[in-house]
């Protein structure tokens, strides 16, 4: 389980992240959605430590982080329990698709080369690229390169997968095959928060969806509590828009 209690963020004396309690029971899916601004990436990145919070504390798999008290190790443990899935993919261009999903493997948890290439040819497997292993990020398309990404996190066993909008960088006909090895992998029961503007797939996937607005959770629920029957009007009419 994931826990956050009383996250408060602040850049610049602006507080960005108001007192966020969150909990993502494990082997589920969470779609954090929000206007533009309202701190979604902040929180999501606060959950592995990428920031720090001034106040809170984050919860993975029983172990507490309090903000007020981390060492250098818990940001080192924090970074090994989880993995992050950027907007923009970030692959090494100069290594090959396989060195890119199995470096992490050898270097951060030092398996053997033989045993880190075969975790991320499974991996490779499960995103349907097996085939591109050899090749270099640059050969591949935006959707591909995401899906290496994908496998990437998946190769590492982490205790969740933060994905910061995974398919906003893509050009239209390249999101759905991104959001299909999402869905996939969220059907085998692995542990995701997800932020994204794809209300669709929100609905489709998220066991649990968050709706923030101005650093705070304004409701969660079900997706069908939220799309179907939102309680705030705060929800309503942000969800009108996609409408
Ligand atoms: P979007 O949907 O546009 O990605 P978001 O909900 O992810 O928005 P955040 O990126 O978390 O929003 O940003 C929330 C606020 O915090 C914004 O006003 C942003 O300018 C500010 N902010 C985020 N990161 C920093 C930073 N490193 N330094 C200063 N301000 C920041
Ligand atoms: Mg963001």
């Amino acid at each position: 389980m994931i826990s956050l209690k009383n996250i408060h963020k602040s850049f610049n004396d602006k507080e960005i992240l108001k007192g966020i309690d969150l909990t993502v029971q494990d082997g589920t899916t969470t779609v954090i959605i929000g206007p533009s601004g309202s701190g979604k990436s902040t929180l999501l990145r606060c959950i592995n430590l990428l920031e720090t919070p001034e106040i809170g504390e984050v919860t993975i798999n029983q172990v507490g982080y309090n903000a007020k008290h981390l060492k250098k190790k818990d940001y080192l443990d924090v970074r090994q329990a989880t993995a992050f899935v950027f907007q923009n993919y970030g692959l090494f261009e100069n290594k090959t698709i396989l060195e890119n999903v199995s470096i992490g493997l050898s270097v951060v948890q030092k398996k053997t080369k033989q045993e880190a290439h075969r975790i991320a040819q499974e991996a490779l497997e499960k995103v349907g690229l097996y085939d591109k292993k050899d090749q270099y990020p640059r050969q591949l398309s935006g959707g591909q390169q995401q899906r290496v990404a994908i496998a990437r996190a998946l190769a590492l066993h982490p205790q969740v997968i933060l994905f910061d909008e995974p398919t906003s960088a893509l050009d239209p006909e390249l999101v759905g095959e991104v959001l299909k090895v999402i869905k996939e992998i969220s059907d085998e029961h692995t542990t995701m928060i997800i932020v994204t503007h794809e209300m669709e797939f929100a609905n489709q996937i998220g066991d649990q969806i968050v709706f923030m607005e101005d650093g705070q959770i304004v409701e969660e629920g079900s997706a069908k509590d939220i799309f179907e029957t939102p309680k705030k009007e705060r929800t309503k009419k942000f969800l009108a828009r996609y409408r």
